[in-house]
């Protein structure tokens, strides 16, 4: 189940879904009902499962569109059951059961119960039953160990009441590389499945690589004054006379506005100087007198055999990967190479 939400981590919804099931996938997990909706439209056939939560109010919409729900809670499971009876349809639904993460998730003591409250009622389809790991990219494992034993004995649970065993998943990137005896029926790939580490600690095996690049191009250069004011508040003021440059990206692309940006010039590391603009940032170019204005500039990615991965720039910005290309601006068109 390749994890497309959020924009599928920003690479561009409908393009990677269609990518992605001409590939084979059989589900699609998003958090949302509206992208599943909208993988709907664009063509999408294969299973969806919404991971996070759905109104009842929208149980329609779901049942409509042959979208699988999430359940999570007795008293929104019993919504949705009123909501179907009211249908008079067969809403699918995935038990989430929480073995330790302390988010979404049926507590273990009364995930029986509500296992077989589901495959009991002629309106719910018992179609799914997972779990989601804390700490499946840290190095230590017991954490882990401990929520794959909890699964597995709800597992066992719900064998001994005969309730028929749908599909079981439980790992997402980090549980799918670490822990393999959590693979179970299918596996929940986001951030590994776009080519990026989990965590430090994860190593990706070396035939996945990024499938993203983050790139501009320098707008304008000018040597400046010495003692000359960049950017708004003037933050940094050149030292002696300075060769600045502007390149097309700032914070309304995704750009955080903090000190110590770099970005690739011509295969080198140029430090952003100033303060990051919504539209524009500015570069010292005294190492580069060769660069000129159309030079392509790489925020992320590799430009002459240097990189600047999602990873470093995540340590920049004291965040993590995910967040760094999740957090790539709608506004900025995708395109897509195809393997090339
Ligand atoms: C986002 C998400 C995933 C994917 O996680 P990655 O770490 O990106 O692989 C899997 N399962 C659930 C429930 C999620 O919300």
């Amino acid at each position: 189940m390749p994890i497309v939400k959020a924009n599928a981590y920003g690479h561009g919804l409908e393009r990677v879904a269609l990518e992605l099931q001409s590939a084979g996938a059989k589900w699609f997990g998003v958090a949302r009902i509206e992208e599943a909706l909208f993988l709907r439209e664009i063509g999408i056939h294969s299973g969806i499962l919404v991971l996070g939560y759905t109104p009842p109010a929208r149980v329609a919409h779901a049942v409509n569109k042959d979208i699988s729900l999430t359940v999570y809670d007795c008293y929104v499971l019993k919504e949705y059951a009123a909501q179907a009876q009211g249908l008079q349809e067969i809403i699918k639904l995935h038990a989430k059961i929480d073995t330790g993460m302390g988010r979404l998730g049926i507590m273990l003591k009364e995930a029986t119960d509500f296992l077989k409250y589901i495959s009991d009622n002629e309106c719910l389809r018992l179609e799914g039953i997972f779990t989601h790991f804390a700490c499946a990219d840290e190095p230590d494992k017991d954490i882990t160990h401990m929520q794959i034993n909890n699964f597995n004995q709800i597992l066992k649970e719900i064998k001994k009441h005969g309730i028929a065993t749908p599909l079981i998943h439980c790992a997402n990137s980090a549980g799918a590389i670490n822990f393999p005896q959590a693979r179970f029926d299918m596996v929940r790939a986001g951030i590994a499945l776009y080519g990026h580490p989990p965590a430090q600690s994860t190593h990706l095996p070396s035939e996945i690589f990024p499938a993203i690049s983050w790139k501009t191009r320098l707008i304008s250069i000018k040597q400046l004054p010495a003692g000359y004011g960049v950017s708004y508040g003037h933050r940094y003021h050149t030292k002696q006379e300075e060769r600045i440059g502007v390149i097309a990206v700032g914070y309304g692309d995704g750009l955080r506005r903090r000190p110590g940006n770099q970005v690739l010039i011509r295969g080198k590391k140029v430090d952003i100087v100033g303060t990051v603009c919504m539209d524009q940032s500015m570069v010292q170019l005294d190492d580069l007198p060769e660069a000129q204005i159309g030079d392509e500039v790489v925020i992320m990615g590799r430009q002459n055999g240097a990189e600047i991965s999602a990873t470093d720039i995540a340590d920049q910005w004291e965040t993590i990967n995910y967040e760094i290309i999740c957090g790539l601006a709608a506004r900025m068109p995708r395109y897509y190479l195809n393997g090339k």
